[in-house]
């Protein structure tokens, strides 16, 4: 078992305030893998304090761009040689097949560190505009100053590196607060940070619950606030920053559609919403777990979705040929079951899947991938996220009906569309609200496009240089004419 037994303050490991630890436990085999300190508020403090300093006096904001962009390719390549590691170390704390971990969880945070550097570059840092009154204008960006970064277990360095490269290249100090399941992997990117030798005091990584995240948002020494979680903490989010003014960027909850045309080829559709609806053991917040099928070939789609659900082999996540792993805790597949239960009390049909566990499984937070269908807009398993291996079928009469469908929850964050038609996927992406779409493709969180939601899915964007500028505020200055 690992034993953790500092922190990572402001770029140095410190001995913790408190005595209090927590455990890590692994997903597949419920056994305890590390404990790892506990912070409290005053370890908060600590981290904020370092932060601050590192922004009002420290040289970071104050480099040139090319400075900042040589930092985070010094990362980039200390990364690189780990990635195998890190891949174990995610999927042993969270439970992602180990083929996924691999990609999702590893890989393209690698690839964004780059492609962020990248933008950085070419991003107008200062730009001349003339003046209405004939003055000239110099638009400067401007680092918005310390950052709470806080993430979930779901998709752990993704997110992170979604938030801490892009804030640093802004020039910002960051505070990140990983979720209490998966320090893991957080803590060795620590150790990344101090060996690319970044200056002191400028990122500090606390694992901890919700009270340490309620404690930082409310902090008088943060200037922005970067939360990815549920919608529901979300809205505390929200407000706690709105009573003190402070920017926030919120990337919250999904209930995303896939809308399969009447032109998709079946086999195509199912493999392509595998990935859609069922990555990550279906705890993605771009999941796409509502299938809407046109009723002129219900039975056949619904045939395609049954095998490839049924399919799908489930168990150990070390296994290469594992697609669904455990779920993150026991709370979750208790939730998971808890859905798939209500579906059949809303009147669903449960075509594949159930409530007991995956055959040879004695152990370990597992759940059966399960397909219902017949379900209508209204059902709770159409509405809510579910965020496990669970994916509901909507009939549809024409394509007008099926975006109406789509549109029909509270979310806005993702879908896909199925078709032999490019032109007419387009018409359908162009019409759906929401933040992201994919044609033919699970939407893919591509580091040159910009991500996230409209609605209840949240506020703001990351990735693309839309991401770099969120950590940015614009600065007018106005230099009279011929003085
Ligand atoms: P969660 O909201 O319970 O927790 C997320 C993080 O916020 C954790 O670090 C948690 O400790 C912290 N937290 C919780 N309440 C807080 C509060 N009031 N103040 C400050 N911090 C608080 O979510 P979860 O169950 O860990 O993660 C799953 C959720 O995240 C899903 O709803 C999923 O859709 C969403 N998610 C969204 C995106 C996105 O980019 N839109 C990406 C991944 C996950």
């Amino acid at each position: 078992m690992q034993v953790q037994d500092r922190l990572f303050i402001g770029g140095e490991w410190v001995a913790p305030s408190g005595t209090d630890t927590f455990d890590v436990v692994s997903p597949a085999t419920e056994e305890v893998i590390a404990r790892v300190a506990e912070p409290t508020t005053v370890d908060v403090d600590k981290a904020v304090a370092a932060a601050r300093a590192a922004f009002d006096e420290g040289p970071w904001p104050r480099l040139p761009v090319a400075e900042r962009v040589a930092a985070v390719r010094r990362l980039a390549a200390l990364y690189k040689p780990g990635r195998g590691e890190l891949a174990k170390i995610i999927s042993s704390e969270m439970g992602a097949p180990i083929s996924f971990a691999k990609l999702g969880h590893v890989a393209i945070p690698m690839f964004m560190m780059n492609a962020f550097a990248g933008i950085a570059e070419n991003l107008e840092w200062e730009e001349r505009r003339p003046g209405f009154y004939g003055q000239d204008i110099l638009v400067r960006k401007e680092p918005v100053g310390v950052v709470g970064a806080i993430v979930p277990w779901n998709m752990p360095m993704h997110l992170t590196i979604g938030k801490l490269i892009p804030a640093l290249l802004a020039g910002c100090s960051v505070v990140l607060k990983p979720s209490p399941e998966t320090p893991l992997d957080a803590y060795w990117l620590a150790d990344l940070l101090t060996r690319a030798e970044l200056p002191a005091g400028l990122v500090s990584i606390l694992p901890a619950g919700r009270e340490v995240g309620e404690y930082l948002v409310s902090h008088p020494g943060v200037d922005k606030i970067s939360f990815t979680g549920s919608t529901a903490a979300g809205r505390k989010v929200a407000a706690a920053c709105g009573a003190n003014l402070k920017r926030v960027g919120l990337e919250l909850g999904g209930k995303s559609a896939a809308v399969v045309l009447d032109d998709a080829d079946p086999a195509a559709m199912a493999k392509g919403v595998q990935v859609a609806g069922l990555m990550n053991s279906g705890q993605a917040c771009v999941a796409q777990t509502r299938v809407l099928v046109p009723r002129s070939r219900y039975a056949e789609y619904v045939d395609a979705l049954a095998a490839m659900v049924a399919g799908l082999p489930t168990g150990d996540p070390s296994d290469p040929s594992t697609e669904v792993g455990p779920l993150v805790a026991q709370r979750q597949q208790d939730r998971v079951r808890g859905y798939i239960e209500i579906g059949q009390k809303e009147g669903a049909r449960l075509v594949t899947g159930g409530t007991d566990l995956p055959a040879g499984v004695d152990r370990g937070w597992y759940v059966r991938p399960t397909l219902f269908a017949d379900v209508e807009p209204s059902m709770r398993i159409a509405q809510e996220e579910i965020f496990g291996p669970v994916l509901s079928v909507l009939p549809y009469t024409d394509e007008a009906e099926a975006i109406r469908i789509a549109d029909a929850t509270e979310y806005g964050l993702s879908g896909s569309v199925w078709t032999a038609d490019v032109e007419r996927g387009l018409g359908v992406a162009r019409r759906v609200r929401s933040g992201t779409f994919g044609v033919n493709e699970a939407y893919s969180m591509d580091p040159a496009a910009p991500f996230g939601g409209v609605k209840a899915s949240g506020i703001g964007r990351e990735l693309g240089k839309e991401g770099i500028e969120g950590f940015l505020d614009s600065k007018s200055i106005s230099v009279a004419a011929g003085r």
